[in-house]
């Protein structure tokens, strides 16, 4: 059961195999470099981007364990969830989620659908919940729900960045940047471990992300020279966003019919552009970014994209 990563995949249709393919940027027609970008949005409507290679090697411990059993922690609109309880339903394993705050009168349109999928969702207060998911709460939840696989948020941990070192196996060799959005840390650090022909760049979302350099060691990441951390396109913070960069997507939009959400990839491509202007990159240079989707986060802003 879950022998390889390739057939957790086929096992979730309608999976597809990510694409690269070329792109153009307003500042990059007259540099001589070549940009291209790998659509990890396209490869699953639920479980898109980057999370699910996160997973991989949670689900493979759980599945092979006698326990069967998956615990994570999530708030009540969490896609994190969503991807664990699709993921978990798909290789027979039982998931525990537990859900920030009171159990609300209705439950978010994200709980639903992870309940309709086999979460067993455990509701705690928002103190317990801070509590248990800052200090050791390994005990506590086995004394309550038994052995199990814990997953952390956002998947940081070694193991999540081993599972995101899986990405590489899509990526060819030849490329000399490859650029990403960085929130954990942990897609950052796959890619390090796993693409090691290519220089690193990493554009962090949130604001004071100023131990990255730690993270990527606590992920496995011994050797850190050939990556690179540029930490002032976060635009005020996570999920803060200005008026350039909403036209700045629609215009990266117009160019190329590829939508950029404003949490994650849309400050990437805008700091791949800006420094293709500063011409950060030697003549020659073959680039590639990493569409991590995140695309559902655009629902906020309908009136304001044109995709
Ligand atoms: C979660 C997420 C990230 C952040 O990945 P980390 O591994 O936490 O750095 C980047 N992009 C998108 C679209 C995401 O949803």
């Amino acid at each position: 059961m879950l022998a390889s990563f390739r057939e957790l995949y086929h096992l979730l249709p309608p999976f597809q195999s990510p694409k690269i393919q070329n792109f153009t940027l307003p500042e990059a027609t007259s540099k001589p470099i070549s940009t291209s970008i790998l659509r990890l949005d396209e490869v699953h409507p639920v479980i898109s981007g980057n999370k699910i290679f996160k997973l991989w090697y949670f689900l493979k411990e759980a599945a092979s364990s006698g326990h069967k059993t998956i615990i994570t922690f999530g708030g009540a609109w969490s896609n994190h969830l969503a991807a664990i309880a699709l993921c978990c339903k798909t290789a027979n394993l039982r998931f525990i989620g537990i859900i920030r705050g009171e159990k609300p009168p209705t439950l978010s349109p994200t709980l639903n659908y992870c309940i309709e999928n086999g979460m067993e969702p455990v509701f705690f207060s928002r103190a317990n919940y801070t509590a248990l998911s800052t200090n050791s709460h390994s005990f506590i939840l086995k004394q309550r729900f038994g052995e199990h696989t814990f997953v952390p948020e956002g998947g940081y941990s070694p193991t999540g960045a081993m599972g995101a070192s899986l990405i590489c196996d899509y990526i060819p060799e030849g490329f000399t940047h490859i650029i990403t959005a960085t929130g954990t840390a942990t897609t950052f650090a796959g890619l390090s471990l796993g693409c090691k022909s290519s220089k690193l760049i990493g554009i962090p979302v949130l604001k004071n992300l100023k131990d990255i350099h730690d993270r990527l060691e606590y992920l496995g990441v011994k050797n850190q020279e050939s990556v690179e951390i540029l930490p002032d396109y976060h635009f005020g913070g996570y999920a803060k966003k200005t008026p350039a960069l909403i036209e700045f997507m629609n215009e990266f939009y117009r160019l190329n019919e590829i939508p950029l959400d404003f949490v994650y990839t849309g400050k990437m491509m805008y700091a791949l552009n800006s420094i293709i202007t500063r011409d950060y990159f030697p003549h020659g240079s073959s680039i590639l970014a990493v569409h991590t989707g995140g695309l559902q986060g655009n629902q906020s802003l309908k009136e304001q994209l044109i995709f």
